[in-house]
């Protein structure tokens, strides 16, 4: 049995492997005829700035309404959709609907409100990226300066060149840019200075971190300092405690995301206020 070992181990493997790809080939079919059926969702969370109390911005997170499993968060779908290349049609719809839902409120509340949008690297990696988010907004008659897209450092690990003609290009039309989940990638940071950047991300690992003593605080001092000499916009991610949000203020930091203000929640749910008033249930920040 010791010898055979090694073949029953290859074919467990192998095995496996099929009922993976079944698996896999399955729900690719099943998250197409939802794109087709509308069961995903774009819900949206506030950013606020800490400064004037007031929302500086919302972030649109894709869900899926999943008709047996529930409600879907990006990570148990996302990955499917970039390995089968549905996520071209997902960002797509996501952006459309975001632009949408979010025009009446971007368009009439106070110039500093934005709209996040998350792209995968797959997609801005696509030869008419910049073309098809412009032409996007054009639609939905949506200023540029209204959008400010997430991306990730992993993005730029590479060559600087070609991801650079297209943020110079967005940027040129008044598109923001702002890098997620910052300080967990493995670039260098000298694409910072190189790419016009207009926002830090600080990864919720970090913030998570805070508490825990010194040296979670230490590396989200020295984010916070670095955006500061860059003039980056600065948020923190993740925000979900008293203690946390006081740290961050002392620190200087500029905006904060997080469940200590709320969770991403559909567009109907949001309590937008008119324009410039201070959101109600953010009013504890200033
Ligand atoms: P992200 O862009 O870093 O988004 C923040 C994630 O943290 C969201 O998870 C959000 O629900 C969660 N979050 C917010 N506040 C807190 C908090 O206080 N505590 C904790 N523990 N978590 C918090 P979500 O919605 O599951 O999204 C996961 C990731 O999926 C996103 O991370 C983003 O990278 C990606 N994603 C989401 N929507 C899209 C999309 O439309 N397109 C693309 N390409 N990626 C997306
Ligand atoms: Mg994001
Ligand atoms: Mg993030
Ligand atoms: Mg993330």
């Amino acid at each position: 049995h010791v010898k055979g070992r090694g073949k029953d181990g290859y074919q467990f493997f192998s095995e496996s492997m099929n009922v993976n790809t079944t698996y896999r080939l399955g729900l690719e079919r099943d998250l197409r005829r939802a794109l087709q059926a509308g069961e995903l969702r774009v819900f949206y969370q506030p950013q606020v700035n800490l400064r004037t109390g007031l929302c500086r911005g919302f972030e649109a997170l894709v869900r899926w309404q999943h008709p047996t499993r529930g409600l879907l968060h990006p990570g148990e779908f996302l990955p499917l959709a970039e390995e089968t290349r549905l996520i071209g049609d997902l960002s797509e719809w996501v952006l459309a609907t975001a632009c949408r839902e979010m025009r009446p409120w971007l368009r009439d509340a106070d110039e500093d409100l934005r709209l996040s949008v998350n792209f995968s690297p797959m997609q801005v990696e696509h030869p008419r990226f910049v073309e098809l988010l412009l032409q996007k907004l054009d639609y939905y008659d949506l200023p540029p300066e209204k959008l400010e897209i997430e991306i990730t450092e992993n993005m730029i690990i590479n060559d600087l060149e070609p991801i650079s003609r297209k943020l110079d290009q967005l940027s040129s039309y008044g598109v923001r840019v702002a890098i997620d989940d910052f300080g967990t990638g493995y670039s260098s940071l000298n694409y910072l200075h190189r790419l016009p950047i207009h926002t830090l991300k600080v990864d919720q690992s970090f913030i998570r971190d805070i508490r825990h003593g010194e040296e979670g605080a230490c590396i989200v001092n020295a984010i916070v300092a670095m955006a500061r000499g860059l003039k980056l916009d600065i948020i923190a991610e993740g925000v979900e405690t008293q203690g946390q949000l006081s740290y961050l203020r002392e620190l200087g930091c500029d905006s904060v995301q997080g469940y200590y203000f709320g969770d991403a929640r559909p567009v109907d749910w949001l309590e937008l206020p008119s324009a410039k008033a201070p959101l109600a249930r953010y009013s504890g920040v200033s």
